[in-house]
């Protein structure tokens, strides 16, 4: 019964870490399941992990 070692993740979520997706931007918020992973994520999903090649190049007009 230690209430003031809670204040940290006591359902805080404005004090999780949070940064954007290298694919579509959007911001990423802390999750349990990144714990361990956390400094590798950098995509906001399956979807833009697999998509990180066409991040990687400028959106460009088409020809014509
Ligand atoms: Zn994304």
């Amino acid at each position: 019964m230690t209430p003031a070692r809670t204040r940290d993740f006591a359902g805080n979520k404005a004090f999780l870490p949070r940064k954007p997706c290298a694919v579509c931007g959007r911001t990423m918020t802390w999750r349990k399941a990144w714990a361990k992973t956390w400094d590798e994520v950098r995509y906001c999903s399956e979807r833009c992990r697999r998509n990180k090649g066409a991040a990687a190049v400028p959106v460009a007009a088409p020809d014509g």
